[in-house]
This record gives structure tokens, C-alpha cells and sequence, in this order.
């Protein structure tokens, strides 16, 4: 194993967002291509916004992912993995509050016993003086005797930003610099005693010896005082990487409003793990073989190189999604397929159990090349299963009205009647046969057909779909067809 140690580190506030997703997918690759270790970190300090089950959720949307962690916490009674633990920050309090007070006594921080009132009057002058809101560095350099008359007095701990300047080298954003007297002293320790945002990463990364830091760019400005804080903690500084966003069909933020922030509505839609993980990478990474688009999970660790990383924002494309999720789809072994296929049909109220294991392999197989998303198997096979309900209105009006549809409808049920072998193969042959010999094109034969014996205008192949009804179910279909045509209204 190299030494290379990255992390997520998400909130359990809510869902798993597509954001967090694709900075886990990077995360992931990028440890993995180089042999790393890929840690899983719980910043459950909110105590208001964080719930439990919202880190089931993160964890669970990992999972089907495909993304394991190696260090992490407990998660559906598998234990805690790993020995820099624990992995839920808000289990961590005590190494923060230890880290703040070496900072104290460094003195890289200093207490401040300003109270509330005193920082909003501050605050109200700036604002009146149109100044920015800042820290006046009143108890910067308290004196010791002054700091022991405030006997118990409530006190926040500050970082004493040092002078200067704050360089960092993003590996995807370049060289970042500021000044540092950009900087308030800002609060590392609430007066409650509750450790703030930066000390808590801080530490966290410092004592998990996170290597790389790759987030979202939301955290841009904060990792400047980060690093300030990595160095006065003596930690190792950590190379930093930060992540354009997502951004919708529109080019705006993907809103957590939006169908789909939430990364587990992909697969509640028919989208298989393995299409999610190649196209999430793709919104921020662009591989070296130009134009190439189609990964597994194996060959995206191959492939992976953060080189390649891109600076800006990656556009949700749903048509491309559907696309690729069609070629994930078409990858799959046709037991592997009909597996995953077989759970959203029984939840859909089609009775499975009636067909064999061969004949369900079979509907898998011609459904494989069309479908896609795995959603799409419903609408795909119901009418093997419920029968004919219904004709779909557009296809009736463009099929069924035809000049001499139903002789052509008469002929073909002739023919299948008459076909010695019920196969795909036979039928196909003997519908050609028939197009040849009456002068009109297949599809004057196929399209009609298709509606009567499955309501619809697509689905699976014709002929294919024909042989797994069997001969006596599809020949039934074709009479009501035609019965269906015959008392068609003529048309106004
Ligand atoms: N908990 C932070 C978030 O969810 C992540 C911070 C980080 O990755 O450093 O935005």
C-alpha cells in the first residue's frame, strides 16, 4: 500500500447529493489507482442537522456505488475499520479541544472573552462605516493578570492568524495566494466549549495523515486558513485539490430541490451503479484517450489520472446518462441482468413465477439491447404478463388505419398458423417471405402486428417477442387485432 491516505468527509444532513458523490467517486479512484487508502469520515457535529439515519443513507449510497472504504465507521453491523479512528467526528471532541489548548500554549491562539454585545455593537459601527465586519484583536495580547482577573468568564479560543501570506498549489484550481491579514482572528472554540468547523478538519485531517485533500471548491477560501492551521498544528501540510461543482441542465448549482440531487433517485430510476460511477468522473475528469466515454469501475482505475482533472463546472447531461446507462447495461452478463431485473418486475405486479428460469433469461436477453434503464423492463414485458389491454392511441392511428391492413393482418396469421418451427428465426423468414410476395415493405407487417399482440409501438423485438408469447397466445392476439380494426370508427 502507498502512502497516499485521502478522505471523504460528509455531513449527514440529508441525502447523499450528487456533489458529494462525484467528490467521493474522485476520491475513491484516486486512492485506488495509486494504491492508497480511502478513509471515511462522519462530520456529524451538528448536532441540530445531523441525524443517524442520514449517515445509513451516505453509507448505504456508497455501497451501491461500489465504493468501499478501508478506514471508516461502523456501518450495519460491520465495526469500525481502522486505527486513526473514531470516524464520526462528533466522537472526536476531545482531540480537538486538546489540539486547541496546544495552540493556546504554542501561542498560535489566544483566549477572547469579548461578549456577544460588545462584537455585534462592533459589528454595527462597521456596517455603519461601511467597513467590512472584523475581529478589533481586543484580547489578541491580553496579559497574563488580565486574562486571571476574568476569573470564569465565558471565552472563545482564537487562531492568531499569523502575517503574511497563504500560498496554495491545487492540484485543479493553480496557485491560489492571499494575504493574510485578509483574515480575522477567527474562532476555533465556540464560548460554549463546542470546537468550530476549521479546528475540527484540521485535526482530523492531521491525525488521519490525510495526504491529498480533494473536496468541493466551496471550500476554496477555507482551506487558506486551513493551511494556517496545518502549520501551526506542525501537522504535514496536505495537497489540496478543489472540485468545481455540479451544475443542472440549466448551468445553475444542481439544487437539492432537483429530482436527482439526490444520488440514491438514480437508482430508484434504473440506473445501474457502475453507469453512475463513470459518469460522475466524467463531470470533472477528462480521460487521455480523447473522445473515449465508456468505463468500467476497473478500467476507470486504471485510466484514472488526476492530472486530468478539470477546473470547470461539469453540466448535467441527461441524455448522455441514458446513453451511457444503456452501454453499462448491454456490458452486463445476462444472468447478472435478469437478476437485477427480476425485483423491479415483481414490484411492478408482474408474476414472475409463472415463467421458467430459461424463458426469463431469454426476455432478459431481447430486452438487453433496448432498454435504457432497468425501470424500463416494465413497459417492456407487461404484456407477456397482464395480457393486452389496451391499444395505444398513436399507433392504432398510424398502423391500423392503413389502406389494406387487415388483409395484410390476415395474411401474416395464415402464415404463422402455417409456420412449422415457432421460432424467431421462422417467423422473421416467413413475414419476409410475405412482404416479398405481396410488393410492401416489412415494417407494413411488423408495425401492425407488434400492436396487436403487445398494445404498443416499441419494445422488443417482434419476432423474438413473439416466440417466448408462443404460438397459440400470439395467434390469439392477432384475431383480437384484427377484431380491433374491423369495428375501428371510420374516421371523422
Ligand atoms: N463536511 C464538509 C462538507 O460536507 C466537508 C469538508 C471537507 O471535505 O473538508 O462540506
Amino acid at each position: 500500500m502507498s502512502d497516499v491516505r485521502v478522505r471523504i468527509a460528509p455531513s449527514p444532513t440529508g441525502f447523499f447529493h450528487i456533489g458529494n458523490a462525484k467528490t467521493a467517486v474522485i476520491n475513491w479512484l484516486f486512492a485506488r489507482s495509486r494504491g492508497g487508502t480511502f478513509v471515511l469520515r462522519l462530520e456529524d457535529t451538528d448536532t441540530e442537522r445531523s441525524k443517524p439515519e442520514y449517515a445509513d443513507i451516505i453509507c448505504e449510497a456508497l455501497h451501491w456505488l461500489g465504493i468501499s472504504w478501508d478506514e471508516g465507521p461502523d456501518f450495519a453491523g460491520e465495526p469500525q475499520a481502522g486505527d486513526l479512528g473514531p470516524y464520526r467526528q462528533s466522537e472526536r471532541r476531545d482531540l480537538h479541544l486538546g489540539e486547541a489548548q496546544r495552540l493556546l500554549e504554542s501561542g498560535n491562539a489566544f483566549k477572547c472573552f469579548c461578549t456577544k454585545e460588545e462584537l455585534d455593537a462592533e459589528r454595527e459601527r462597521a456596517q455603519a462605516q461601511k467597513r467590512p465586519p472584523r475581529y478589533n484583536g481586543k484580547c489578541r495580547n491580553l496579559p497574563a493578570e488580565d486574562i486571571d482577573a476574568k476569573g470564569g468568564a465565558p471565552f472563545a479560543i482564537r487562531f492568531k492568524v499569523p502575517e503574511g501570506q497563504t500560498i496554495l498549489d491545487d492540484m485543479v484550481q493553480g496557485t491560489v495566494k492571499t494575504e493574510n491579514k485578509e483574515f480575522d482572528d477567527f474562532i476555533i472554540v465556540k464560548p460554549n466549549g463546542d470546537p468550530v468547523f476549521h479546528l475540527a478538519v484540521v485535526v482530523d485531517d492531521g491525525l488521519m495523515k490525510i495526504t491529498h485533500v480533494i473536496r468541493g471548491d466551496d471550500h476554496l477560501s477555507n482551506a487558506m486558513r486551513h493551511k494556517m492551521l496545518f502549520e501551526a498544528l506542525g501537522y504535514d501540510v496536505p495537497k489540496f485539490a478543489h472540485l468545481p461543482m455540479v451544475l443542472d441542465e440549466h448551468g445553475k448549482k444542481y439544487s437539492k430541490r432537483l429530482h436527482g440531487a439526490n444520488l440514491l433517485d438514480w437508482r430508484d430510476d434504473g440506473y445501474l451503479p457502475s453507469t453512475m460511477l463513470n459518469y460522475l468522473v466524467l463531470l470533472g475528469w477528462t480521460p487521455s484517450e480523447e473522445g473515449r466515454e465508456l468505463f468500467t469501475p476497473e478500467e476507470l482505475i486504471d485510466a484514472f489520472d488526476e492530472t486530468r482533472l478539470g477546473k470547470s463546472a461539469g453540466k448535467f447531461d441527461l441524455k448522455k446518462l441514458q446513453w451511457l446507462n444503456g452501454q453499462h447495461i448491454r456490458m452486463m452478463s445476462v444472468e447478472a441482468l435478469c437478476e437485477a431485473l427480476l425485483p423491479i418486475m415483481k414490484t411492478a405486479g408482474l408474476d414472475t413465477a409463472t415463467k421458467d428460469e430459461a424463458w426469463l433469461l431469454r426476455m432478459t436477453e431481447i430486452c438487453q439491447e433496448k432498454i435504457p434503464t432497468l425501470n424500463d423492463i416494465v413497459p417492456y414485458t407487461e404484456f407477456f404478463f397482464n395480457g393486452v389491454t389496451e391499444y395505444e392511441e398513436k399507433p392504432v392511428k398510424k398502423n391500423w388505419r392503413k389502406e389494406g391492413v387487415v388483409e395484410r393482418m390476415d395474411a401474416m396469421l395464415v402464415a404463422m398458423e402455417s409456420v412449422s418451427d415457432w421460432t424467431a428465426d421462422a417467423l422473421k423468414e416467413s413475414f419476409t417471405a410475405l412482404s416479398e410476395s405481396m410488393g410492401v415493405g416489412l415494417g407494413q407487417f411488423t408495425n401492425p402486428s407488434r400492436l396487436a399482440l403487445t398494445g404498443k409501438a416499441v419494445g422488443p423485438g417482434l419476432f423474438e417477442l413473439a416466440e417466448l408469447l408462443g404460438r397459440d397466445e400470439a395467434i390469439r392476439r392477432m384475431r383480437n387485432g384484427i377484431a380491433h380494426i374491423q369495428a375501428l370508427e371510420p374516421q371523422a
